[in-house]
């Protein structure tokens, strides 16, 4: 019972067993968890997704799940429809985008936190964007946020939405969609705090709004994928 893993996605596969795609510290892992359909397998509650478990793999490319405890099964994120598909938007963005190349035990120690935070937070749609912003980062793709990504003034400042960047004054296009303060400093705070001290700004309903469309522009420009469970999240919003 060695490896630490997070069940970002299962498949049903044959009559009574299960692939398991399994974020872990070396980055995704698939595995065949055998008959865990069965009522009276052990591992039938822990083969679920957004379970972190400790699991026993046979050797080869594609494992068995031979065994497996279960740290942590998150019950007041899967009991709260929005906590809930939030944690859905995570798994389909870490299940689509993450490469072999990326900094794994980076992403699997902050998960791990962001998890906690949500299970607590009285803002749960604001501490997405951390994730989304942050995800963007780890993913290679910076979001100047701070200053001009030009010239790095910090005069007359607004968030180009073309660009994904924030622009001076000087910098500005006049063909290009702009968000202003009220939009790029809650986007500003989301991307740069640390997600153990992340506090909710209590935004209204419409800023929350622009501010979901600002980052969701960001991943549509930047990640290949789509989510399904982000469509859903939207729709809550309205
Ligand atoms: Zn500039």
């Amino acid at each position: 019972m060695d490896t630490e893993g997070y069940i970002l996605r299962t498949i049903d596969y044959k009559d009574t067993s299960k692939l398991l795609y399994v974020y872990t510290e070396t980055g995704i892992q698939s595995m065949i968890a055998r008959g865990v359909k069965k009522m009276q397998s052990p591992l039938r509650h822990l083969a679920q997704t957004s379970n972190r478990i400790m699991m026993d793999l046979s050797s080869g490319k594609l494992p068995t799940l031979k065994d497996a405890t279960l740290i942590d099964h998150h019950p007041s994120v899967k009991q709260d429809l929005v906590r809930s598909t939030v944690l859905s938007v995570i798994n389909e963005l870490i299940y689509y985008n993450v490469s072999a190349e990326d900094d794994h035990p980076k992403l699997f120690g902050f998960l791990k936190k962001f998890i906690e935070v949500l299970k607590t937070t009285d803002h749960p749609m604001e501490l997405l964007m951390v994730f989304e912003l942050k995800f963007l980062f780890f993913a290679g793709y910076a979001v100047p946020l701070r200053h001009c990504h030009v010239c790095k003034s910090e005069e007359g400042l607004a968030f180009d939405v073309h660009e994904g960047a924030l622009v001076c004054a000087n910098h500005k296009n006049p063909n290009h969609h702009y968000y202003e303060a009220e939009i790029y400093r809650p986007l500003r705070y989301y991307y740069y705090v640390d997600v153990l001290n992340f506090e909710g700004l209590s935004v209204d309903k419409p800023t929350l709004k622009t501010l979901h469309e600002a980052v969701n522009h960001l991943h549509s420009m930047h990640m290949g994928h789509t989510s399904k469970a982000k469509k859903i999240l939207n729709s809550l919003i309205d």
